[in-house]
């Protein structure tokens, strides 16, 4: 029978079937976007807890975990003084790698669990939890453990030098049930891998706490959705009506709708846009000139790499401005970073040398450029006057389109990617880089060292492309706001 490991039983604890999809069926898994830059996120942390213990011995998998198991229970039964990273053990058919074993000085061992999260998580418990079965099942002396997570105080002072980025939130006192309950867990696990498929109806827990890699296998038989299905109500008012038993947008009562949701359905229903021209006008009549249309594109280490950094910091390295004057004029000014090099300093520098004071400031999301805006003026108290002044001159496009237009076809999101394509024959299919996560994954090969210099150009502009595209919209959205709709 298929072998078990803490992942695994993982599985099997949020659904059997997924545990069993996962052993007999793996080819049906679809992991989606965004799972290649987690697990990347989870490997640098991974290295930098073992760059944390330059005396640490790695037991690899090499040709095979056999392999492994051998060298640990050799360096176990020699008493090596630890850390090891990676000691593999195998209990009653469940195996599992231990990410870092560190010898305390009563001869018993502290086992860590590290996490690229900034605090632990309540499924976190049940990884360690079956960790420290096996170990106490191996003999193993196991006197503390913990989930080794990011401290997101930490700021890096001196580069490479990372002590005090992790911390251990110790667990073993929260772990006697939840190890004393693993024998029937794994009992039933491998029971569950005995048989053919469990048939588990999908439901709340296919999203908790992970999303399912198999959610299209499970409900491939399932009735398609309505067209319009209640949930494009926003605000978590769609879930609400769900609730009660409705589906389909079209069935709930229109006068028991108000404020944002009766809009949302009436322009779902009749086909025609919301749109209140004057509303944002009169609005948008507060800004001054001339108009500075600003978006931020940031990047954020889990292991910082920049002096006076911490964990997980925004940090912005692209902008690109357009500036409006009152007659009409437009220019276009950028600013992109793909040297590796703390981009902050010439980020700040560029946007006070672009930005005419007094400039009237004009993001999509506001909270987001003032966020970074603030960062960089704490960043630099030389320039912190100037980019806290361009902080509070910040005003928000978004919340005037989200009252004052909505297009069935953004499906209950004011995104400018949704917004966008239902007033300009725009959009960013065409593009290279098409969303914030593609523009930090396309900025990471850019600034590594081993790109080619010809695909670092490339990257660069397709960077410039996507920033810029950001800001034209913008402008795009607020004309189309201002313009009478037929
Ligand atoms: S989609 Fe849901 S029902 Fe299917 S395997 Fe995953 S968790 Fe289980």
């Amino acid at each position: 029978m298929a072998g078990l490991s803490k992942s695994r039983i993982a599985a099997f604890e949020q659904c059997p079937r997924r545990l069993w999809l996962q052993v007999y069926r793996r080819e049906l898994a679809d992991w989606g976007e965004g799972t290649e830059a987690l697990f990347a996120i989870g490997n640098e942390v991974g290295e930098a807890a073992c760059a944390l213990h330059p005396n640490g011995v790695m037991i690899e998998a090499e040709p095979d975990l056999a392999a492994a198991l051998e060298t640990t229970a050799r360096l176990i039964a020699e008493d090596h003084p630890g850390p090891l990273f990676e000691a593999t053990f195998m209990h009653r058919g469940v195996l599992v790698r231990v990410d870092v074993m560190e010898r305390l000085p009563d001869g018993g061992w502290h086992v860590a669990e590290v996490k690229s999260s900034t605090a632990p998580k309540d499924y976190h418990v049940s990884d360690l939890a079956t960790q420290v079965w096996v170990l106490q099942g191996c003999g193993i002396d196991v006197r503390s453990a913990a989930i080794r997570h990011v401290d997101n105080r930490f700021v890096l002072q001196v580069p490479g030098e990372l002590d005090g980025l992790l911390r251990d939130a110790d667990m073993l006192g929260k772990l006697g049930g939840i190890i004393a309950d693993r024998d029937d867990v794994v009992r039933a696990a491998q029971a569950v891998l005995a048989r053919e498929e469990p048939q588990t109806a999908p439901g709340d827990h296919c999203s908790s706490p992970h999303d399912c890699e198999f959610a299209a296998h499970c409900r491939r038989g399932e009735p398609l959705p309505p067209e319009w299905p209640v949930t494009v109500l926003p605000r978590g008012a769609g879930a609400a009506w769900q609730a009660r038993g409705y589906d389909d947008l079209f069935d709930v009562p229109a006068d028991r709708l108000s404020g944002v949701n009766a809009i949302v359905h009436a322009a779902t229903v009749s086909g025609t846009p919301h749109h209140d021209r004057g509303g944002a006008a009169a609005e948008m009549m507060q800004w001054g000139w001339p108009r500075a249309w600003l978006d931020f594109e940031t990047i954020a280490f889990a292991v910082p790499r920049w002096v006076g950094t911490r964990p997980y910091q925004q940090i912005p390295f692209q902008f690109s401005l357009r500036l409006e004057q009152e007659d009409g004029t437009m220019t276009h000014a950028e600013f992109l970073s793909t040297d590796g090099t703390d981009p902050r300093r010439a980020c700040a520098e560029a946007l006070i040398e672009q930005i005419p004071a007094g400039a009237a400031i004009i993001a999509y999301h506001a909270p987001f450029e003032r966020s970074v805006l603030r960062y960089l003026a704490g960043c630099f108290p030389d320039l912190s006057a100037e980019l806290q002044d361009m902080a509070e001159r910040c005003a928000d496009l978004l919340p005037i389109t989200r009252r004052h237009w909505y297009h069935r076809d953004q499906r209950g999101s004011w995104s400018i990617k949704k917004v966008l394509p239902t007033m300009a024959d725009l959009n960013y299919a065409s593009l290279e880089v098409k969303d914030g996560g593609d523009a930090q994954g396309v900025y990471l090969e850019a600034i590594d060292p081993a790109t080619d210099p010809d695909r670092r150009l490339l990257l660069r502009e397709a960077l410039l492309a996507y920033c810029e595209r950001d800001t034209w919209a913008m402008v795009l959205v607020a004309r189309r706001l201002l313009v009478e709709s037929v």
